[in-house]
């Protein structure tokens, strides 16, 4: 873990990698009110190039928005705060964390604008989060114990530390009982998204996708709905059940770490062929090319370090 992560930006400058620490008593660290996101460096022909990084730092903004931190830079700082990190450590592909903390003051939960926030953005090399096996062949996913959130539980929209902890136990679950992935269920009991990443399935030719409700507004989602309806495929946003999904023709997650990996069983039932299905492939091989500068069509989605 962590391979080629040699220096990490903090407020505005570089520290080595070992130094980058934080006090014990930090408020975030105790509470998990504090924003991150996820994002993803590929190699081209030209250089590393960030995939949608001005969408995953808007987010990062919207995400603080939601919990009122002040993030003491603009979208553009970090922006280009971001592009630095990648090439001060000389990687050619990696995964990117930017998060935003509060820092060493007090541990009442009550917060204020005077809090110390921390602004930092590390970067190192990651492969296939769910296996490379997992993308070309797929994965086994079991529909998890625990709930997606109520939508006044917790803020679905933000992408805040403490909104992991149900991930970190479903994954567990699922990996303790052979799975590779878990499947959250929202209150209601629709199908809503695995435990970092968004999901969906494939019938008769036509894309169904969980509205967002409950779950994360993926960067990776919004990509895949636009490459698959320029594919040409109708892309239907609405909750769909288990019991549909275990009867859908083809079905894969996606998520920044997962990217687009195919689903080949849930709870024991083979999915359509039990493998990558033929639609699935032709997304998932269209995004991949996207990602490393081979479809210029899409090049705005790239942003090349320089
Ligand atoms: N849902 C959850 C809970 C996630 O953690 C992620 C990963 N950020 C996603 C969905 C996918 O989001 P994105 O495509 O923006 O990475």
């Amino acid at each position: 873990m962590f391979e080629g992560g040699k220096f990490i930006w903090r407020n505005g400058e570089f520290l080595k990698w070992e130094d980058a620490t934080t006090h014990v008593l930090s408020h975030t660290l105790h509470y998990g009110v504090g924003v991150f996101e996820g994002i993803r460096c590929y190699e081209t022909d030209e250089g590393p190039a960030v995939f949608r990084l001005k969408e995953h730092v808007k987010r990062l903004f919207e995400s603080a928005k939601i919990f009122m931190m002040e993030i003491p830079f603009t979208e553009e700082e970090i922006n280009n705060a971001i592009l630095d990190t990648v090439k001060k450590n000389e990687l050619k592909s990696c995964y990117i964390r930017p998060i935003v903390y509060y820092g060493y003051k007090s541990l009442g939960l009550a917060v204020s604008n005077d809090f110390p926030v921390d602004t930092v953005i590390a970067a190192w090399s990651w492969g296939a989060y769910l296996g490379e096996e997992g993308i070309s062949n797929g994965i086994k996913v079991k529909t998890s114990s625990f709930n997606r959130f109520h939508v006044n539980t917790i803020a679905t929209r933000a992408k805040a530390c403490g909104n992991y902890i149900t991930s970190v136990l479903a994954k567990r679950e699922a990996l303790m009982s052979g799975y590779d992935e878990a499947l959250f269920l929202d209150p209601d009991g629709y199908v809503a998204e695995g435990s970092g990443e968004n999901i969906f399935i494939i019938k008769d030719g036509v894309v169904y996708t969980p509205p967002v409700t409950s779950i994360l507004k993926g960067i990776t989602r919004d990509s895949i709905i636009t490459i698959a309806r320029d594919l040409g495929y109708e892309v239907i946003e609405r909750r769909f059940t288990r019991d549909e999904m275990y009867i859908a023709d083809e079905a894969f997650f996606t998520g920044t770490a997962a990217e687009v990996t195919p689903i080949r069983e849930l709870d024991g039932r083979p999915i359509g062929i039990g493998r990558r299905g033929k639609i699935t492939e032709k997304i998932q091989s269209t995004f991949f090319e996207i990602v490393k500068g081979k479809n210029k069509k899409y090049s705005n989605w790239l942003a090349f370090v320089k």
